[in-house]
């Protein structure tokens, strides 16, 4: 079943900055790990770029401070996923110091393959449209030979990786075509979405001699974003786990753009684009904001409309949440209005089944109490683990039902994690 979802999207591309927070509250979680050694102290002086800490395990990725300033303390803050994650709480001195770099090329496809990954590994750049997996471990993987560029930003309101595409759509070809000659790939298709006419214009206008990147035009509908579709649309490949299991690699624009900063300057990732909307703003915008900004601090600047509620993410994956911090993955954050009222009991009218793209039963998962270990036994076979949130199930149930929380929380049983 294809849905038909409403867009929202902000008509206006001017981007505004806001990099003043008098504090930061740096997140210590990376993908969903929250497995961070912690590398400094209350009353340390840190640079804007220092690494704070770092992600134990198999995937020993840094994460960096975007200010400069002391660091104060340590506090839980609510985070991407709604939930409250232990946070480093900087204090701004607003000299914006950096630490001494070195080993910078002027030709960025000039880097040795190590150097590559290097580099993307110690400037911390993860995935940044949601998942937030380590970049440089998908470029660790052998026998790649396709690109994919996501600029498919399916979900409503979000525009902030089209708003980066447009302002820095140069440095984004630099970047796709150093990537390809360092790894040795075929080559690279920018995803765009049919109805995005004026970004493929932008990229048309620039694409000129880099004969191997290409633009390819998807279907409008939703979760086109979502790698495995994406992969499918354009290869016609499946796969089970990863896409480098049939030897592509898919990068969202602003992990583009995170690349680019990494191997031109050396530049962590401490900054992203968000996009700020929904109708409970009166002056929605894209904002480039850093890493760690308390979300409060730029609502009131945008005027936020009283009794509006705060979504973490677009309006189909992300989390109502009562204060929010910035982290690397999160592109939208969202003041809507709502009417509790218009929720009503199921009326098993199997929607929400039909178009669950990972074929779950939500309703069924829903439905089923978990109090005893029998229970768990029932609800594994429903395989909740297998949802990616993509939020259609609540999206087209007439009860309007909060589905894909319920499948969340199922989710995070199976997993033990509650
Ligand atoms: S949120 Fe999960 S259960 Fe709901 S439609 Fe998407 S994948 Fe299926
Ligand atoms: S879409 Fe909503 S009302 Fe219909 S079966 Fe699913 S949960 Fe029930």
């Amino acid at each position: 079943m294809k849905v038909k979802i409403a867009k929202h999207k902000l008509t206006n591309d001017e981007l505004i900055v806001y990099n003043k927070p008098k504090k930061v509250y740096i997140p210590l979680i990376s993908g969903n790990d929250t497995n961070i050694t912690i590398l400094v102290k209350k009353g340390e002086y840190v640079y804007k770029g220092s690494m704070i800490g770092k992600r134990k395990g198999d995937f020993r990725i840094p994460i960096h401070s975007s200010v400069s300033g002391t660091v104060l303390d340590f506090e839980e803050k609510t985070c991407y996923n709604g939930e409250k994650i232990k946070c480093v709480v900087i204090e701004n001195d607003f000299k914006e110091k950096i630490e001494q770099k070195i080993n910078i090329k002027k030709t960025i496809s000039k880097y040795s393959k190590e150097e590559f990954l290097e580099l993307l590994k110690e400037n911390g750049i993860v995935g940044m449209g949601g998942a937030g997996f380590p970049t440089y471990v998908k470029y660790e993987a052998k026998n790649i030979d396709t690109l994919i560029v996501n600029a498919v930003e399916c979900e409503p309101y979000i525009t902030a990786d089209c708003t980066l595409a447009k302002a820095k759509c140069e440095e984004i070809l630099e970047t796709i075509d150093a990537i390809l000659e360092i790894n040795k790939m075929k080559e690279a298709i920018i995803a765009i979405k049919k109805e995005n006419v004026e970004l493929k214009q932008v990229f048309d206008n620039f694409i000129g001699t880099y004969l191997k990147i290409k633009i390819k035009l998807v279907s409008n509908i939703y979760p086109m974003g979502w790698e495995k579709r994406l992969v499918k649309e354009i290869t016609g490949k499946d796969y089970s786990n990863y896409p480098s299991d049939v030897g592509i690699i898919v990068n969202n624009i602003s992990t583009i753009y995170a690349i680019y900063e990494a191997l031109k300057y050396n530049k962590p990732l401490i900054e992203r684009i968000v996009t700020f909307s929904g109708e409970g703003l009166e002056k929605p915008y894209n904002v480039l904001v850093k890493i760690g900004t308390p979300v409060d601090e730029i609502l009131n600047q945008l005027k936020v409309k009283e009794n509006s509620i705060i979504v973490s993410g677009g309006p189909m994956m992300g989390n109502r949440v009562d204060e929010l911090v910035i982290s690397s993955n999160l592109n939208c954050v969202l003041a809507l209005n709502e009417n509790a009222n218009d929720v009503t009991a199921c009326i098993e009218c199997g929607k929400c089944v039909s178009v669950c793209p990972v074929k779950l039963s939500p309703v069924l998962i829903m439905k089923t109490k978990y109090k005893k270990e029998r229970d768990i036994k029932k609800i594994k076979a429903y395989h909740p683990e297998k949802c990616i949130g993509c939020g259609l199930c609540s999206y087209i149930c007439p009860a309007k039902l909060y589905v894909r929380e319920r499948v969340k929380e199922a989710k995070k049983i199976v997993r033990g994690d509650k």
